[in-house]
């Protein structure tokens, strides 16, 4: 666990989500932090001065991008240890989602400096609230690789995933990464792809992979602006289904005869896991022995 003994004079840094489109989505904590820390780390200045100057905020601005931040973060952190206060921003939405800034607060909670977020706006979860897909369990993928080959290898483990699966995209890898998608998951599974969040021209197509791709080759004037993708999970195995259950239970019952376990202690096993009655169970274990 690390801790401080005189925390109250080392300064703070705020993370700060910035709006994805809409300046209307900036929260009151954010400008309000924004104005009144002594220096803000910008992914990229010129942007967040455009962004400060539509608040009416004037603010030191720093680089911390992703060919500075090792640099940048002991130079940081040497300022907060002196208890100035700093924010952290990226172009758009929450920062370290997809953008920099990892390695800054890993360094700053090493050394026990406080990292304090302020939520606001990430296409993530603007995409996925809207979507219609499952959002109990979900993973954010992030974007895929740009080469084909590595793009399939990325996407293969996912193939029986049955989380919904969230990627970002650019409107040139679009249709190469749909293309992939489709060779991977087929031309079935549900896709819903979110264009333009909170922005004028924000639009969701929804379908299957094949119905997804015909949308966007029929209107290629869709294809640009920004983009999430939301891929169905693959459907849970269900338990009505005795056969794929049965093979399931004979596979548990091999492993456990391999590790030499007796017959009547892998009966008690599986029919925890299970739930069956074990008197069956262990007439299996016998059979398969
Ligand atoms: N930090 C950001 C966040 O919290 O969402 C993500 C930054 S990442 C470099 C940029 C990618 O996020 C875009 O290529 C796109 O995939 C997605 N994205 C950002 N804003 C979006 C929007 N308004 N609509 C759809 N996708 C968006």
């Amino acid at each position: 666990m690390s801790h401080h003994t005189d925390r109250q004079a080392l300064g703070k840094l705020y993370v700060v989500a910035t709006p994805i489109g809409n300046m209307g989505d900036i929260t009151r904590r954010a400008i309000e932090t924004l104005e009144n820390v002594d220096w803000i780390a910008a992914e990229d200045t010129r942007h967040t001065k455009s962004l400060l100057g539509a608040l009416g905020i004037n603010q030191k601005l720093m680089s911390l991008h992703e060919h500075n931040e090792l640099q940048r973060t002991e130079q940081l952190l040497d300022k907060l240890k002196t208890g100035e206060q700093g924010a952290l921003v990226s172009d758009a939405g929450t920062p370290l989602i997809n953008d920099p800034g990892y390695h800054l607060v890993k360094r700053l909670r090493e050394e026990g400096i406080e990292v304090i977020p302020i939520p606001g706006p990430s296409a993530v979860i603007t995409a996925l609230c809207a979507a219609g897909l499952p959002t109990d369990r979900f993973t954010y993928e992030g974007f895929l690789p740009a080469k084909p080959n590595k793009r399939l290898l990325a996407l293969e483990p996912l193939a029986n995933e049955v989380r919904t699966m969230v990627f970002y995209e650019s409107p040139h890898r679009l249709m190469a990464c749909l293309d992939s998608m489709q060779t991977v998951f087929g031309c079935e599974r549900e896709l819903v792809v979110a264009r333009e969040l909170t922005k004028k021209f924000e639009q969701f197509v929804s379908g299957t992979v094949q119905e997804v791709v015909a949308y966007f080759t029929e209107n290629s004037d869709k294809v640009r602006g920004e983009f999430v993708l939301m891929l169905a999970g693959a459907e849970v195995k269900s338990a009505e289904s005795g056969e794929a259950t049965l093979l399931e239970q004979d596979k548990m019952i091999e492993v456990m005869l391999k590790q030499n376990l007796p017959v009547k202690q892998i009966s008690e096993m599986i029919a925890e896991l299970t739930g069956e009655k074990k008197k069956p169970i262990y007439q299996r274990v016998l059979e398969l022995k």
